[in-house]
């Protein structure tokens, strides 16, 4: 089954307390797609500027990413820079340029409209509800938010959040959101909303999942030298929806798969600056590091 993403394709710039890039590729939906396409076929809606060479678009190319969707406007790809405290767990964000992103009005090919799977990643909520007025009758549509736009547009991300299966998003965010301290309560509060599901992505705590079977913990992969926790989020969510449409079904035994996977996915992204580590990865690295997740949380009783 293929899988649906609109989001952003941008240039970062980021420092860590090991290096830093002043350029270097990235965007929500650069890494989802990444992610997702070692599990799906991949169907890609953005928008880049003139800055974005048909060299940075290999980043795509030879994997299950069709960019039909990929739009080019004249101006400067999305721009945003951060950095990250000493531990990684926190950052500040430096910078965020819209650009063409200001004027993006994502239109979904033809071909894409009968989308079963569909991820709208981190963009203005008013854009991600257009995009689910162009899709006829998805399976399963995740959204991811950040604080940027629960700060400017709470009413349009509410009315988006009414068509929205699962919500993916941080432990802050969720608080944010739900003016909620207690995941659990949050949950509870954003179910009203309209998700009947949310994935928190704590970071380097790991990930719940809470839904109407209950919660879902995975660990996150222990990891001696993580660089740049950039776009972990996003392939989170790649993993995690890639494996969804991949296997087809929505069982509690495929979700929490799914977490795993996503889990996976992001440990990964965190190895190496920007998208590096996953534009090499190998489908077989995958499935040994989600073997490795289950013996980490393995016990007998
Ligand atoms: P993450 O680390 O998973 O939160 O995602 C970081 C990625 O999201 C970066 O590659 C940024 O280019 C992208 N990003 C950051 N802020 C925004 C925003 N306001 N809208 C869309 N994409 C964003």
């Amino acid at each position: 089954m293929s899988l649906l993403v609109v989001g952003s394709v941008a240039f970062d710039g980021i420092e860590s307390p090991y290096g830093k890039e002043d350029r270097i590729i990235g965007g929500a939906a650069t890494y989802f797609s990444l992610a997702a396409s070692h599990f799906t076929q991949v169907n890609l809606v953005c928008v880049v500027g003139d800055d974005f060479t048909t060299k940075d678009e290999r980043i795509f190319h030879g994997r299950r990413i069709d960019t039909t969707g990929l739009e080019r406007a004249a101006g400067k790809c999305f721009f945003w820079a951060c950095r990250y405290s000493e531990n990684l767990n926190d950052r500040v964000t430096l910078a965020t340029e819209l650009n063409v992103f200001a004027d993006f009005n994502p239109k979904i090919p033809a071909q894409y409209v009968d989308a079963k799977y569909v991820f709208l990643a981190n963009i203005a909520p008013n854009l991600q509800s257009g995009v689910l007025r162009q899709v006829k009758k998805p399976k399963i549509v995740a959204l991811d938010t950040m604080n940027y736009w629960i700060e400017r547009t709470l009413d349009d991300l509410r009315e988006t959040l009414k068509h929205v299966d699962i919500l993916i998003i941080n432990d802050s965010e969720t608080r944010q959101l739900s003016n909620e301290h207690n995941l659990l309560r949050a949950a509870k509060h954003i179910f009203k909303m309209g998700p009947s599901a949310l994935v928190i992505k704590r970071g380097e705590y790991g990930a719940l999942l809470v839904d109407k079977n209950g919660v879902f913990c995975v660990p996150a992969v222990p990891l001696e030298e993580p660089r740049d926790p950039t776009g972990a989020g996003d392939a989170f969510a790649g993993g995690f929806m890639g494996y969804l449409a991949g296997c087809g079904q929505k069982s509690d035994a495929a979700l929490r798969r799914a977490m795993v996977y996503g889990t996976v996915m992001g440990s990964f992204t965190v190895e190496e600056f920007g998208p590096r580590r996953l534009v090499r990865l190998k489908t077989k690295e995958i499935h040994a590091r989600a073997r490795h997740i289950l013996k980490l949380s393995q016990f007998k009783l």
